[in-house]
């Protein structure tokens, strides 16, 4: 069998709040690969839960850090290159909005509300790259980020998320040019509805559920382990000639008319 073997390569990995989390899933399968993991987690409060979910991984870095402090964000850089002396892959998964932006009119997002979405779920990937891109140089280095179909399309509730998503997948495009030349790629997953901590906020959400199994080309949903399969693809050298690109693994929905 065919395996991809990331031995010796290191990732950092953003967005694990359980063992639910697609970045859960992404962690188990780049393990599985053979590469060691700095694993973060988001404020105190969550740290007894990750620390719970990735109790399979081993001798992950374990560090604090909140997106939307830049402090956090070097901090953590820092705590890699001290670590591992380099970094190949950066995995975003992390999103937020407040839970009144996620059901009811989009037009009745605050500016607050706006603000804060897009500064966690779509921001937040320039600092990183910004941050990784020293550290991946000479190392054909590897950033995915997670999106959902509400990028490309109106779905109800989803809302303002949708418009951070469009942002997010632009950015992954616009950053492709940037981190290019330096042999660094990145790309964004699109992924279908996973029940997690995240998308439990979202109004309606298990009718979301019930539409992609009863429509989806493949007519089932995915699983967590399906985005890390494909994490790992795009992460390794197996995708060398893949960047800015939107992969879907949503059993086909997005192709449905
Ligand atoms: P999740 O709740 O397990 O993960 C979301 C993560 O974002 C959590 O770990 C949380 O701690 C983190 N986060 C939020 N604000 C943060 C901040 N300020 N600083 C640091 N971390 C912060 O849910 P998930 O579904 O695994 O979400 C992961 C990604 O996948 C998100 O980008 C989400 O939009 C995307 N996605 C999810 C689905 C789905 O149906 N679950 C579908 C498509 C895309």
């Amino acid at each position: 069998m065919f395996t991809i073997d990331n031995s010796g390569k290191c990732g950092l990995v953003f967005g694990i709040a359980n063992h639910r989390s697609l970045a859960m899933g992404i962690a188990r399968k780049l393990q599985e690969s053979g590469a060691t993991l700095a694993i973060t987690y988001q404020n105190e409060r969550l740290k007894g839960m990750v620390e719970k979910a990735i109790d399979g991984i081993q001798n992950p870095l374990l560090l604090e850090c909140d997106v939307s402090n830049d402090d956090h964000l070097g901090r953590t850089f820092d705590a890699v290159k001290a670590e591992f002396g380099g970094l190949d892959f950066v995995v975003h998964s992390v999103a937020y909005a407040m839970k009144e932006d996620l059901e009811g009119m989009y037009r009745d997002t605050s500016r607050g509300g706006f603000r804060l979405a897009l500064e966690i779920s779509a921001y937040s990937l320039l600092p990183m790259a910004r941050l990784a891109a020293p550290l991946m140089k000479g190392r054909n280095g590897s950033l995915v980020a997670l999106s959902y179909l509400g990028a490309e399309r109106a779905v109800a509730s989803y809302n303002v998320m949708g418009t951070a998503k469009a942002a997010l997948e632009q950015a992954v495009k616009q950053l492709a040019l940037d981190l290019g030349p330096d042999g660094i790629r990145i790309n964004a997953i699109s992924a279908g509805p996973v029940n997690t901590l995240a998308a439990r906020g979202i109004g309606g959400f298990t009718g979301i559920l019930k539409v992609y199994e009863e429509r989806a080309p493949l007519r089932r949903n995915i699983t967590a382990d399906e985005v890390g399969s494909a994490a790992l693809f795009l992460l390794s050298d197996m995708a060398s000639g893949v960047t800015g690109t939107t992969l879907h693994v949503d059993s086909g929905y997005h192709i449905l008319g």
